[in-house]
């Protein structure tokens, strides 16, 4: 758990509250509709009481997220989870929280990519900029946030998988509701890195740099009014790979494997990743 001495959207020193990464809602929904316990994918042998959380932000810029998170919920999360639609209009309320979801988990993982030099630094320089951008634009000093882009990808519409069949056999529908995970991710090599966020199927994808082989349809969120629907979505994109890497991730934690296999099944992973160079595809109809 991250303890800030600063609240990392203000810059104010005060007391900070304990931010959730992944609203408190996905959380409270996945109780609702589980059974047993729910497990956190990073220790599959405690069950997890809440989601990740983080002592980041004051309790005015809380304050600032909350309604729009609100509207997130109403608008789009639990028409969608409780299946009453798939056709969803949205104002620019939506565009301020999927900024301020990736927001927070870009935040974070900069720490550690910085302290940990996991990332190259032009990439990590990009990434700085981005997240100044973003702060800039949720502290309302700005009204855009320039080329990175918002998307919405609902899961559980896929009907089929192609272009991988280990990922069919990972019955994607029933592990991905397992799952709530945000984090960011970096292709150098196809000049792609973005932060993805999976709320129950509602899969939120942030691109800071799109390579020129990706491909997005019917998935953008644009900043003002619009429409989304969980139908009609194509994406061809090295995202695909982080798909397949939350479906392991989650498998392997759901099936109550010891650290030791899970390791396993990381490093196999990581040695494939390499193979794994021509794009998944997803496609829904
Ligand atoms: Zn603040």
């Amino acid at each position: 758990m991250y303890k800030l001495k600063k609240c990392a959207l203000c810059g104010v020193e005060t007391d900070l509250e304990l931010s959730h990464i992944v609203p408190k809602m996905v959380m409270r929904m996945l109780k609702k509709t589980a059974i047993g316990n729910i497990r956190s994918s990073e220790n599959p042998n405690i069950p997890a009481q809440d989601s990740e959380k983080h002592f980041m932000l004051c309790g005015k810029c809380e304050d600032l997220f909350s309604d729009k998170e609100t509207y997130f919920a109403n608008t789009i999360f639990h028409p969608y989870i409780k299946k009453e639609k798939i056709n969803f209009d949205y104002d620019g309320r939506l565009f301020y929280f999927l900024t301020s979801l990736s927001w927070r988990s870009l935040y974070l993982d900069l720490i550690d990519f910085t302290e940990n030099h996991l990332v190259g630094i032009d990439t990590l320089e990009h990434l700085i900029s981005c997240e100044n951008i973003m702060r800039y634009y949720l502290l309302n000093k700005r009204s855009d946030i320039g080329a990175i882009e918002h998307h919405i990808f609902f899961f559980e519409e896929i009907r089929e998988i192609t272009g991988n069949t280990e990922l069919a056999e990972l019955r994607p529908h029933v592990t991905f509701h397992r799952g709530i995970i945000s984090y960011t991710f970096c292709y150098e090599d196809y000049d792609t890195c973005g932060t993805i966020t999976n709320m129950m199927g509602i899969m939120v994808i942030t691109l800071y740099k799109k390579g020129a082989q990706e491909k997005w349809e019917g998935t953008q969120i644009i900043n003002g009014s619009g429409n989304i629907e969980a139908k009609n979505q194509h994406i061809t994109s090295v995202v695909g790979n982080e798909l397949i890497n939350i479906l392991r991730t989650v498998q392997a934690s759901s099936e109550l494997m010891s650290e030791k296999q899970k390791w396993k099944i990381v490093e196999n992973l990581k040695a494939k990743a390499d193979k794994i160079k021509d794009f998944a595809i997803f496609h829904d109809w």
